[in-house]
């Protein structure tokens, strides 16, 4: 379904309790009305996510946030304020309205505007809140065109609205700006040097394992079905092997599929194709994928975040 038709529909499938898969400028998100406990545990099953994985709700527009939690701590309003509708996420106190399996029991809700007009559509013609973590099975690659929805989900999702590939590639920057300094519980599409020029000095506190603040921040996730391994250019399995090169081929090597993310160089370009290169070499038929590393800047940290957490699932 386009993401242009429909969407009143898919409104109305929302708020039957439904759930719909449409395209934000990070990923496809797999929503829900965050207001109603049994929608969203269908969100937990479809994804086969554990309930300890909080999600994001999403709102219209920003506007939305004071009527939905009261009173938000100065710092908070003003990320908000600067950086919505876009790639950023907030930490607010749970409001009453939302069920705790929204916020997996924790008393803080994740909370962001996404800068995607389809979207912010879909969530106004709705009428609430709609939680939305990424449209995948848990753990696997994020979803950055409908096709990629429909193979990882396909019966699961009630709707899929199809707005083409999206814009940045990399799920939202989260950030909890309640305390005295803002913290980054994930790198995202929000390069962390934005942030810095907005409010001064960020705490990035990057998660490993057990149970994280945030589980986007698990040491294994955004992992192909095919092992990965980061920066190891020289070892060999002997299989058919795949390249995940940042600028361009690799010079040497036996390699049956190689994707390259930004010949140019560019870092928001190379996030934008990160998931689709990796669904692709996946798709490949390939043993094992090299990937290299981006320059670690702006975006960059991003993607070598979450090409860290996907080597970490094959160790
Ligand atoms: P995703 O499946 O990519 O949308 O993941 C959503 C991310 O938001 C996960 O890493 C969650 O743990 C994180 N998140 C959601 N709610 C909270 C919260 N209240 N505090 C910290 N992180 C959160
Ligand atoms: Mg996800």
């Amino acid at each position: 379904m386009p993401a242009d038709r429909g969407i009143d529909e898919a409104a109305a499938v929302l708020r039957a309790g439904g759930l719909v898969a449409f395209p934000t400028e990070t990923v496809y998100g797999l929503g829900a009305n965050a207001l109603d406990p049994n929608a969203a545990a269908r969100i937990f099953e479809a994804k086969a996510r554990p309930s300890f994985d909080p999600l994001i709700s999403h709102l219209a527009d920003a506007a939305d946030l004071p009527a939905l939690v009261g009173a938000v701590p100065p710092a908070v309003a003003a990320l908000a304020d600067r950086f919505w509708p876009g790639p950023l996420t907030l930490i607010v106190d749970r409001p009453a309205a939302i069920p705790p399996i929204v916020t997996s029991g924790l008393d803080t809700m994740a909370v962001r505007v996404p800068d995607e007009p389809s979207a912010r559509a879909l969530i106004a013609a709705a009428g609430v809140p709609v939680a939305a973590p990424s449209a995948n099975r848990f753990g696997q690659l994020s979803p950055t065109r409908a096709e990629h929805v429909v193979a990882g989900l396909g019966g699961a999702v009630d709707v899929v609205l199809d707005g083409g590939p999206t814009r940045c590639g990399i799920e939202s920057t989260i950030v909890d700006a309640r305390g005295e300094r803002p913290v980054v519980l994930r790198l995202g599409s929000l390069p962390v040097e934005a942030l810095v020029e907005a409010v001064g000095p960020v705490e990035v506190r990057q998660g490993s394992s057990g149970r994280p603040v945030a589980p986007g921040t698990l040491a294994a996730h955004y992992a192909p079905r095919t092992p990965l391994r980061l920066d190891a250019v020289g070892a060999h399995d002997g299989g058919r092997r795949g390249f995940l090169a940042f600028r361009e081929p690799p010079a040497d090597g036996d390699w049956a599929a190689v994707e390259v993310l930004s010949p140019s160089g560019d870092l928001t370009a190379a996030a934008a194709r990160l998931f689709d290169a990796l669904h692709r070499l996946d798709a490949a038929g390939v043993t094992e994928i090299v990937a290299e590393a981006v320059p670690d800047a702006g975006v960059g940290r991003a993607v070598n975040d979450r090409l860290r957490r996907a080597a970490a699932t094959w160790h």
